[in-house]
């Protein structure tokens, strides 16, 4: 039987998700990728034992991770089952509705009728009675935004979810967003949004500020990029990578020369800072106070071992951030 590390909450710092109570740990692991049906069980469950043991407390799903659609939610029940079932309450499980799950005109978007059935069926899966965090997975503008709110604020007083959060969310729909959740009484804690050395949206499109300023935590996805912000490929494609085995959303077209250039080149500035580059690019992400959470994935233990070395390394000098951003915007 599984007994978690007695040691697993003194290297991790824990940041307030915006203004609520809920505090994440400075990383958190996502099941996107690696947790379908043709990946290795044992290989999952060790992940998550590694990341657990490290004070990762918060596992982030969706109700489409696979593939198959829905398999990553059924392996993250076998592991809570077998393993973590215990330790329950000191989980965050998050997943999410809204991008394409079921056949028909309700398997996606953003109808009550969507919501509400999807996160029934994670709950199945996962054989969870709630889960912490239910997200609403992308913006969808021909719902009306009260209907998918309502919805939210409905699955958080049904118990079924304790906190609410949004995807994919820009500046304008945050803010409308926010406001109907407040006068629903069930604060938006969180937007999940992508950030990278590589993808600066956030920054250009004003949610970053705009959370911040208004206790709206965010918590980003796809913090190396899918890998790209690592050494992996500084010499081509391993047959190990997420290029190679599993190229659904990274294609081999994503690794221009333009952009091994500037791997190459931060991961220069990396190595004088005594870093990996998958290590520098999650210190860049958490250099602020402004991101409660990078959202990493990882297709092995050690990966998520070697992130977790950042937690108490990552400042940067004006000097490497101002290098760093040249190279990112070449
Ligand atoms: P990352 O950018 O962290 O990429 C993860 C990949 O990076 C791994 O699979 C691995 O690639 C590689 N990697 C990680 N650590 C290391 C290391 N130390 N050394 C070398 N390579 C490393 O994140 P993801 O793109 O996987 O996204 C993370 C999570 O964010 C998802 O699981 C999901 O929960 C969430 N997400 C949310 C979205 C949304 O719309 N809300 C969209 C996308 C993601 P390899 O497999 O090649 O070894």
């Amino acid at each position: 039987m599984y007994l978690a590390n007695e040691k697993r909450y003194q290297g991790m710092i824990y940041n307030r998700c915006g203004q609520s109570g809920l505090k994440l740990p400075l990383l958190s692991l996502g099941l996107w990728h690696n947790f379908g049906a043709c990946s290795s069980f044992d290989n999952m469950r060790n992940m998550c034992i590694t990341a657990f043991d490290e004070g990762i407390t918060h596992f982030d799903l969706a109700n489409n991770y696979g593939p198959y659609f829905g398999s990553a939610e059924e392996n993250f029940g076998r592991i809570l089952n077998q393993e973590l079932r215990s330790y329950r309450d000191e989980l965050v499980i998050s997943t999410k509705a809204g991008y394409d799950m079921w056949d028909g005109p309700y398997g996606s978007w953003g109808s009550r009728k969507h919501l509400i059935a999807s996160l029934e069926q994670s709950l199945k899966r996962m054989n969870c009675d709630y889960v912490d965090i239910f997200y609403h997975h992308r913006m969808d503008k021909t719902t009306p935004l009260e209907e998918t709110m309502d919805a939210l604020a409905y699955i958080v007083k049904s118990g079924k979810a304790l906190y609410i959060g949004i995807s994919n969310y820009d500046k304008e729909y945050t803010k409308k967003a926010a406001e109907l959740l407040n006068e629903r009484k069930c604060p938006c804690i969180v937007n999940q949004r992508r950030y990278s050395i590589f993808d600066r949206t956030i920054e250009e499109d004003g949610v970053k500020e705009y959370a911040h300023q208004n206790g709206i935590g965010i918590v980003a996805f796809s913090p190396l990029a899918q890998g790209l912000l690592t050494d992996k490929y500084l010499n081509g494609i391993p047959e190990s990578s997420r290029i190679a085995r599993d190229p659904r959303f990274l294609k081999p077209s994503s690794l221009t020369e333009k952009k091994l250039f500037q791997i190459r080149q931060l991961n220069e500035i990396a190595r004088k800072r005594g870093q990996t580059l998958a290590q520098m690019s999650l210190a860049w992400i958490l250099k602020d106070d402004e991101i409660c959470s990078a959202l990493i994935g990882a297709s092995a233990p050690c990966q998520i071992r070697e992130n977790l070395e950042i937690i108490n390394n990552h400042s940067f000098s004006e000097e490497e951030l101002r290098k760093i951003d040249e190279i990112s915007k070449e």
